[in-house]
């Protein structure tokens, strides 16, 4: 009988199948590890914009959790949208109570038509309580800046690195440079580069496929930098061969 790794993969239930827990089934799968699916909200939107979330009730949540643990073991975890700051506190309790494993935390606040995906509380419980038990946090620029509280790139990483996250890649893909750079921050070496050329616009949950790729990665065990490189190079793959799915953004490509 086959065996896969698996990745614990929580965020939120985007009905356009562009981004959020679609996105990250789909990745998971492409890049050989299964995925243990848990919704944390329910959106509303389509390829332009989220006009509403709501947040899963937090004990359903929770029981999901424990019926997992009992059966499963995970091999790397991937947050995406949190849905609200008590799924945050229930996610701290049980990361305490499971055995350590690699921790990908994609901040997502908001969408790229600008649709809020996190309220205040939310954004200040992830940074304060998940960004120390992370391996590594995928922030695009607009939510570096947030989550930094600095509009320089490099400052905003330091802050995050000094607050006890020990990894940021910041994701450049929503700059207008012909090559995309993601960099790796991390508290003992320089940071180091990754340039992309740019397809031109945006692609509806790029930053989800990225971060759920990663994810799988390292639930097979690879370095970090490794899983960033074969993240980065299925992601090229999945825009380059984009889907016209609305009227909004495309969809990269993840069958
Ligand atoms: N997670 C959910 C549930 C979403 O609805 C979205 C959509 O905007 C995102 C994450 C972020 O998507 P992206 O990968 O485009 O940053």
């Amino acid at each position: 009988m086959q065996k896969l790794p698996t990745v614990l993969v929580l965020s939120g239930l985007d009905p356009s199948g562009g981004a959020g827990i679609q996105a990250d089934i789909q990745a998971i799968t492409a890049l050989g590890a299964h995925p243990l699916p848990v919704v944390t909200c329910l959106t509303v939107q389509d390829t332009r914009n989220v006009y509403d979330s709501v947040a899963v009730d937090t004990d359903l949540l929770r029981r999901q959790l424990m019926c997992l643990r009992e059966d499963i073991q995970v091999d790397a975890i991937k947050l995406g949208a949190l849905g609200s700051a008590a799924i945050v506190d229930l996610l701290v309790d049980f990361l305490r109570s499971q055995p350590p494993c690699p921790l990908v935390l994609d901040p997502v606040i908001k969408a790229a038509g600008g649709g809020e995906l996190a309220d205040n509380a939310l954004v200040a419980r992830m940074r304060q309580k998940l960004f120390p038990r992370a391996t590594v946090i995928t922030p695009n620029g607009p939510e570096l800046s947030i989550l930094g509280d600095d509009e320089d790139p490099q400052r905003a990483a330091m802050k995050l690195l000094d607050g006890g996250c020990p990894a940021v890649l910041a994701t450049g893909g929503h700059g207008e440079d012909p090559l995309i750079t993601n960099r790796l921050y991390t508290r003992n070496a320089a940071p180091k580069d990754w340039k992309l050329k740019r397809n031109g616009g945006e692609y509806h949950g790029s930053g989800c496929t990225l971060a759920a790729a990663l994810s799988a990665g390292l639930a097979r065990r690879q370095s970090l930098s490794d899983a960033i490189e074969n993240a980065q190079s299925y992601v090229s793959g999945t825009i380059n061969r984009a889907l016209r799915v609305g009227r909004g953004q495309p969809v990269p490509y993840r069958g």
